[in-house]
């Protein structure tokens, strides 16, 4: 239950035609059976009708002593990113941190967060997907053993006496002003970019005079751009913080198998699949489609290769994850469900169909993020799998040439590109 049991006010539902619930503009059109205005936007978590009421609440959080507990120290670079952030706490700007998969984004978090909390701000993570706010919540505790922090989804709404919140984009319906520090992680993600309805559920759930920091692994240049024009303050780190390059994709020519059958494995992914097992290395196959998925896994299976697939509709994910991450089975098959939020030690990936319209430039880059992240492996391989290059991964590719360049001007890499 939403711990909503103090200073709650009354108001009408619909205002001057606007939903007072989620910002939204009332259609003329929208009416109900009883010619009633409703909001279309937000009828997903029931509909707001005109005539009606809703009630704002405000949430009393207890002062208390907080604790951070850090077993590890920031790189200079980090420490630089950590101080940007605070920078923007304290002057109540917008901050936006652009940060490479594998540059400790939430290592440099935490100094903000802890910051904030000494101030008794009410502190609000919210990121697009449910299984990286579970993952998120999970290392956030032993940080902040004092601190009472919960997860918010679908299935899972205590908000009670709760310092610091991790939630869903979605679940930020619930709030209106009610935040000091809201942070944004994942923005360039689906379903958050470009859902004029999501930025409006963070923006009302912010405080009017609260800080927004906005957290990305990647970015276009049109957004810097309108950025800077709004004066808004950018930071970015284009290098991990082993100082190692990001890696560089390698092509692999297929035809495009939207049906994998067996003349499918006698190319080269069959091939390297093979060379992983033999080298002892842990794979991760991205595909395209849930379908694609089961079909790779079963011919794997009549190939005699072991391994395991998962996609978001699959209930023993979190097991199967847990198995590959110990190593139990060295190939795993994926959606694009594992395409960030997850860090596995010494993981090599392919990509079959790149060419799919599922792998866009951002998603591109975040596959490819998953590998060399561990200062004990800071590089791997990443294959595309693919009939023909497309738009989305040359600008991948370029994003990938450019900050490894920007990194290397700026004295961040400890290798010579
Ligand atoms: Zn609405």
């Amino acid at each position: 239950m939403l711990d909503h049991t103090v200073n709650a006010h009354k108001i009408p539902a619909i205002l001057d035609h606007i939903c007072q619930r989620c910002g939204g503009e009332i259609n003329n059109t929208s009416l109900d059976d009883y010619f009633r205005y409703y909001c279309r936007d937000c009828e997903g978590f029931g509909r707001v009708v005109e005539g009606t009421y809703l009630y704002r609440f405000e949430r009393v959080i207890q002062k208390k002593e907080h604790v951070m507990n850090l077993k590890f120290e920031l790189s200079e670079e980090q420490k630089k990113a950590s101080q940007f952030l605070l920078n923007s706490l304290k002057s109540n700007h917008e901050g936006y941190l652009y940060a490479v998969c594998g540059a400790g984004k939430t290592e440099i978090l935490y100094e903000t967060i802890f910051s904030s909390l000494q101030m008794g701000y009410k502190i609000c993570l919210a990121i697009p997907r449910t299984d990286v706010v579970k993952e998120l919540t999970k290392r956030f505790i032993p940080i902040f053993p004092k601190t009472v922090i919960h997860s918010l989804y679908r299935d899972e709404k205590i908000d009670e006496n709760a310092d610091i919140l991790i939630s869903t984009v979605h679940q930020l319906i619930h709030y209106y002003h009610e935040f000091d520090l809201m942070i944004i992680d994942e923005a360039d993600a689906f379903p958050y970019k470009n859902n004029l309805f999501l930025e409006r559920l963070v923006k009302r759930a912010l405080k009017p005079e609260g800080c927004f920091i906005m957290m990305s692994a990647t970015y276009e240049d049109k957004s810097i751009k309108s950025m800077k024009k709004a004066r808004k303050s950018i930071y970015r780190l284009p290098a991990r913080y082993h100082r190692h390059q990001l890696d560089h994709f390698r092509i692999v020519y297929t035809k495009n198998s939207h049906q994998v059958n067996q003349s499918f494995f006698d190319n080269e992914l069959f091939i390297w699949i093979e060379m992983k097992i033999k080298m002892n290395i842990s794979t991760m196959i991205f595909v395209p489609t849930i379908e694609i998925g089961k079909q790779l896994e079963m011919g794997f299976r009549v190939q005699g290769i072991r391994c395991l697939n998962v996609s978001s509709v699959d209930q023993n994910r979190n097991d199967k994850i847990k198995q590959f991450r110990e190593g139990k089975i060295l190939t795993l098959i994926t959606t694009t469900l594992l395409e960030r939020g997850i860090t596995i030690k010494g993981v090599d990936v392919g990509i079959i169909n790149a060419n799919h319209s599922v792998f866009n430039r951002h998603t591109l880059i975040q596959i490819a993020g998953r590998v060399g992240r561990h200062i004990d492996f800071p590089n791997g391989e990443i294959v595309l799998f693919t009939s023909r290059i497309n738009r989305e991964i040359k600008a991948a590719k370029a994003y990938i040439v450019h900050m490894n360049r920007e990194a290397s001007k700026r004295g961040l890499l400890d290798h010579d590109l």
